[in-house]
């Protein structure tokens, strides 16, 4: 690990990732690498939010899988620049704080915020429940959130244009609380980030996982190649000779991100003149693409055979974090006549 000294910061950054295993294109270029960049001006606090995975999760196949995901999600920040030495990363649940101050913010959230809440509605469909049969802890996720925020007195919160409605909910369990407890917490304001899209390989849909349409930043070179050759491509371009959209080709779209502006220009021309056929043009993306993620492989993979070093930076995160946070808790217990 490069031993860097922290940096005075503007301000301290809250944020978190659902523990999924192994990150893909979508999750880096939407929120990891802004998680990276956040480290030189803010003091960062970075999550993986294990208790939340519960909200949704039904199979004995599910939970055998929490724990190897948050393994693989850390190898993942920490491959792509999350650094120890500058931020905290730590379990949800080894700060069981947390759970207190969850319950507590719980006495001034009224339900009707909760059920407002636009993702509420899309995960009991999701899920084939009902608003009645899906579980309590589902409905309480915001509320979880924000004790994730305030429980460090974290004061910005990065965030993409659809996540402000969740933020804007945060801020209004603190005023409440505020209002009635006396003044305690920052009210978390949001840092909005230009979260890119970045569409899967079937062309159609945002990447997922669940879609199956993802690349993961840890797969082998092979496996990445194969996967972009299955990629779908503009699709009116049903023969070789029939010039090609880049602007509506999901290839075209991505090599924007990895190949410089020279190749860029070739590619533009060589498409719609129907001089490179897509095969190429995907093989090329491959190429890019593994050159792109080879510095992140390599020190994953170099984490990754030296698992109890992730264990200690996972354990002294939280040994930082759970100060943070009993200070926290014996200063709302002592504000809501709780001794
Ligand atoms: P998830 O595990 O889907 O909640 O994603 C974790 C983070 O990655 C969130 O900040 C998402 O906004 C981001 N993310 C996931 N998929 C994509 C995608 N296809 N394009 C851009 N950002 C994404």
């Amino acid at each position: 690990m490069p031993n860097k000294e922290p940096i005075s910061s503007s301000g301290t950054i809250l944020s978190g990732m659902r523990p999924t295993g192994q990150l893909h294109l979508g999750n880096y270029f939407g929120a990891l690498q802004n998680w990276v960049d956040l480290q030189d001006s803010y003091k960062c606090i970075y999550t993986i939010v294990d208790i939340h995975a519960l909200t949704t999760i039904e199979t004995p196949e599910d939970i055998a899988n929490i724990r190897p995901n948050i393994y693989e999600m850390a190898l993942d920040w920490l491959a792509a620049g999350i650094d120890p030495n500058l931020s905290t990363i730590f379990i949800q649940s080894h700060i069981p704080e947390v759970m207190t101050l969850n319950t507590l913010l719980s006495m001034v959230t009224p339900l009707g915020w909760l059920m407002r809440v636009p993702t509420f509605k899309e995960k009991v469909r999701q899920m084939e429940h009902t608003e009645e049969s899906v579980n309590y802890g589902l409905v309480g996720y915001p509320i979880l959130q924000t004790a994730d925020i305030i429980l460090y007195k974290a004061d910005t919160v990065p965030v993409g244009q659809d996540q402000l409605p969740h933020l804007e909910l945060a801020r209004e369990i603190v005023r409440r609380f505020n209002s009635r407890f006396g003044e305690t917490f920052p009210e978390p304001q949001a840092k909005l980030t230009k979260v890119p899209l970045i569409v899967g390989l079937d062309g159609q849909q945002k990447m997922s996982k669940s879609l199956d349409n993802h690349i993961d930043l840890a797969s082998t070179e092979e496996v990445t190649t194969k996967r972009i050759l299955t990629a779908f491509t503009d699709p009116q371009r049903t023969t070789r000779d029939t010039p090609g959209r880049p602007n509506v080709c999901n290839v075209y779209s991505l090599h924007n991100i990895f190949t410089n502006e020279s190749d860029l220009t070739t590619i533009n021309q060589e498409c719609t003149s129907a001089n490179r056929g897509c095969v190429d043009c995907k093989r090329q993306l491959a190429q890019n693409l593994n050159s792109y993620l080879g510095p992140m492989r390599e020190r994953r993979n170099d984490l990754s055979k030296r698992p109890d070093d992730i264990k200690d930076i996972l354990s002294e995160g939280a040994k930082t974090a759970r100060q943070l946070a009993q200070a926290t808790i014996e200063e709302v217990y002592d504000k809501m006549g709780l001794s």
